[in-house]
């Protein structure tokens, strides 16, 4: 048996805003010491406690312009009137140290680092259980105002569309904790599939949350 360490993986998590993903993302990081998150540039404004260099590289409209220019970026896309983009440098870094690198980027950017990447990566869709509980996780999170929150409920419904077209799995967050345990499970299972450690109960645990299994009362119509 080869003690190689497993070889690099993507894992893509989206969803419309307020489903939790960003809450997964970073449970899922602290829970793992090879896991990266990847930070991203924007152009908009940090909200609440987010730190520059943590959350994301807050970037001017300008300075974003010229790292397009540079070829910085994997992907980069215009969400919700600003800029957002996945620095092909982290990409780089986590699949040469053989790391898990945890991208909470949108279904169009997902679409690109699989594209990008087709081997490397397994993309997530995750759900929260209802447009209600939605609307109520964007309102209980406290940092965007009543315009915003609407602009995002707009967009809800033609993004899970997106993501339930095309992405590998879905979880539906509604106990955390059951979240964590499938998001986990897919990771494991993942990379059992390039070469990491067999893991059976991974295996079922990640067949029952890939896409088409499933089921999506009331997010279909
Ligand atoms: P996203 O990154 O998808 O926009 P967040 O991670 O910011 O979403 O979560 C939106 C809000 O919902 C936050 O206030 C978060 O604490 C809360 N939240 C996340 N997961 C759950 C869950 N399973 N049950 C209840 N609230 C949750
Ligand atoms: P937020 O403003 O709530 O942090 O993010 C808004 C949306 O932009 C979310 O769907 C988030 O996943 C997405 N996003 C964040 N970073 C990137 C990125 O680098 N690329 C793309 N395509 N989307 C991103």
């Amino acid at each position: 048996m080869s003690s190689e360490a497993a070889p690099g993986l993507l894992l893509v998590l989206s969803a419309p805003s307020g489903a939790g993903k960003t809450t997964l993302a970073h449970r899922f990081r602290a829970a793992h010491a090879d896991a990266v998150f990847s930070i991203s540039a924007t152009t908009r404004a940090p909200r609440g406690a987010e730190r520059d260099g943590v959350d994301y590289h807050f970037v001017s409209p300008e300075r974003f312009a010229a790292l397009v220019g540079e070829g910085a970026f994997a992907e980069w896309a215009e969400v919700h009137g600003a800029r957002y983009g996945t620095l092909r440098a982290t990409v780089g870094e986590a699949l040469a140290a053989g790391r898990i690198a945890i991208f909470d980027i949108d279904v169009q950017g997902g679409s690109l680092i699989k594209a990008a990447w087709p081997r490397e990566t397994a993309t997530v869709f995750v759900l929260p259980p209802s447009m209600a509980e939605l609307e109520r996780r964007l309102r209980g999170r406290s940092t965007d105002s009543e315009e915003v929150i609407r602009r995002r409920l707009a967009g809800a419904r033609a993004e899970v569309a997106r993501g339930l077209a095309g992405y590998d799995y879905v979880i539906v967050n509604d106990v955390l904790a059951d979240a964590d345990a499938k998001l986990e499970a897919i990771a494991r299972h993942e990379r059992a599939l390039r070469g990491g450690p067999p893991d059976e109960a991974a295996a079922r645990l990640a067949a029952v949350c890939r896409r088409g299994v499933v089921p999506l009362a009331g997010w279909r119509e």
